[in-house]
């Protein structure tokens, strides 16, 4: 199956399970001020698990577009992990519970996508009872396969609010994806066992102090990584290898005049690449601009990093902009914003691209520079006002050149980049404060002479001046 046939068959599967099918909420969560992107498909419904606002449909399926950041140090280094992902998902809000999303999960993998059930292996929460029964006595899963975990995986929350267990659907890729130690199984973190889908069961209020209270009206909140299911549908080693993003991959090796596959350092910058240009010409085109903050921080580091890792691979001029090209050429068919916005977004990247492109060359320069003198006296961190300059005079995020750093084997002093960047703004902030004394100043004379006219002096011929 094709990552557009997962795409449909998902979503009518649950069509015909009584779900509305939804369009993609856009990257930037409008329902929410708290948070910077759309990181599951569960964000656009958050007022309907919390009460707050009442859902026209009690059941709805997605597929959402996300955004994780704090995945970013992940791509390309396990194969499953990106900063831009698609999640498709389930929803019941305040209608139907486990009884019935756990059998569909399994009809789903097992009939429709044709995943053999003994590779497949099961979480739940430690003291989920319910939902240990279901998988073993509804589906029928053997006990030896379904794992009790624990919290810090297997259980939902976000501070105060409705919360509750979860239960993920694992594939066994077989022991040669594997990282060979004795330890490996379900939640290793190796390429072994690969965590497809999530469901969380709703079904707790957590108050203040910490308590857990049954909630009357229970939800249902799932997510399915689409790249993920792809890559094992396909037989493929990574998502990277799925037809979602393999010709992106192709078109930037061709781009490079590389080989995708042949060195594993070029296909890592390959990858990063690919990630990062699928993640900022959806955030773009959702309306997102590059700048030194929050979201646009988000993006400028992204672009950054990405154009890093071209020239890590020789490439001197511009390329980004052709990248973001072939994502929209691939994803455009299903996220018809994408080819609306084409112009504003290639516009977008090109300007980025061309402006870090001035600076990098320069920064790499004054870093390896530090890099030399540090090694040179036995120091093992670049401080802090250096990584501000950086920063500041050339454009390099923080992150950057901690990765840049890191390459060599040395730290940055962050909480002195803080600092330094605190000065800045201190200096900044009286600044301006000194300019708005003056054009006070200055408007306070302009008026005075609107009052009184035109003045003459007259000190030079007169020791005091008597108004006529
Ligand atoms: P993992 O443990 O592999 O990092 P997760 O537990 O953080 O995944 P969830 O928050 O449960 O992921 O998200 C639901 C589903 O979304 C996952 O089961 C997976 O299929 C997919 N997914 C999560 N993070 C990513 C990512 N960074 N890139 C691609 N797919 C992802
Ligand atoms: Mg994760
Ligand atoms: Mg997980
Ligand atoms: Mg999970």
């Amino acid at each position: 199956m094709t990552g557009n046939e997962i795409r449909e068959s998902f979503l009518k599967f649950f069509e015909k399970k009584g779900h509305k099918i939804l369009p993609s909420a856009s990257l930037i969560p409008l329902s929410d001020p708290s948070i910077l992107w759309t990181a599951a498909g569960m964000v656009p419904f958050k007022p309907y698990f919390t009460g707050a606002a009442k859902s026209e449909f009690p059941r709805v399926t997605t597929c959402q577009k996300c955004i994780r950041t704090p995945d970013i140090e992940s791509v390309g280094k396990t194969a499953r992990h990106h900063t831009f992902f698609e999640m498709l998902g389930n929803f019941s809000f305040g209608d139907y519970f486990k009884e019935n999303a756990i059998p569909w999960a399994w009809e789903y993998v097992t009939d429709i996508l044709g995943l053999p059930a003994d590779k497949l292996w099961i979480t739940v929460y430690q003291d989920d009872d319910e939902a240990f029964d279901t998988w073993r006595r509804v589906v029928g899963v053997p006990a030896g396969r379904i794992v009790r975990m624990g919290k810090d995986t297997n259980f939902w929350e976000i501070g105060v609010g409705p919360c509750g267990p979860c239960s993920e659907i694992y594939v066994d890729l077989g022991a040669e994806r594997g990282c060979g130690s004795p330890e490996c199984a379900v939640g290793c973190d190796c390429d072994r066992y690969i965590e497809i889908w999530n469901l969380v069961f709703i079904q707790y209020f957590r108050d203040e102090e910490g308590n857990y209270s049954p909630l009357d009206s229970k939800g249902i909140d799932t997510g399915m990584g689409l790249e993920r299911v792809a890559s094992v549908l396909q037989n493929v080693p990574t998502n990277f290898e799925t037809d979602l993003l393999r010709e992106i991959m192709d078109f930037s090796a061709g781009l490079f005049g590389l080989k995708y596959g042949s060195d594993s350092k070029v296909d890592l910058a390959l990858k990063v690449i690919a990630d990062h240009c699928r993640a900022i010409t959806f955030a773009v085109a959702d309306g997102a601009l590059p700048s030194n903050e929050g979201r646009g921080y988000v993006i400028r580091r992204l672009l950054r990093r990405a154009v890093r890792f071209g020239r890590l691979l020789g490439m001197q001029g511009l390329f980004l902009n052709q990248v973001a090209s072939a994502v929209i050429r691939q994803m455009g068919a299903a996220y018809q914003e994408l080819t609306e916005k084409q112009e504003h977004v290639l516009k977008v990247i090109q300007a980025e691209e061309e402006r870090f492109g001035e600076t990098l060359a320069q920064g790499t320069e004054m870093l390896n520079q530090i890099i030399a003198g540090l090694k040179k006296s036995g120091g093992s961190v670049v401080p802090g006002a250096d990584a501000f300059k950086l920063y500041d005079t050339y454009g390099f995020p923080l992150e950057l050149t901690q990765e840049m750093a890191a390459e060599q084997g040395l730290a940055v002093d962050s909480g002195g980049f803080g600092a330094a960047m605190d000065e800045q703004r201190q200096r900044a902030r009286n600044a301006r404060q000194e300019t708005e004394y003056i054009s006070e100043r200055d408007a306070f004379f302009k008026d005075l002479r609107g009052q009184l006219g035109e003045t003459v002096f007259v000190g030079y011929d007169l020791l005091e001046a008597r108004a006529e």
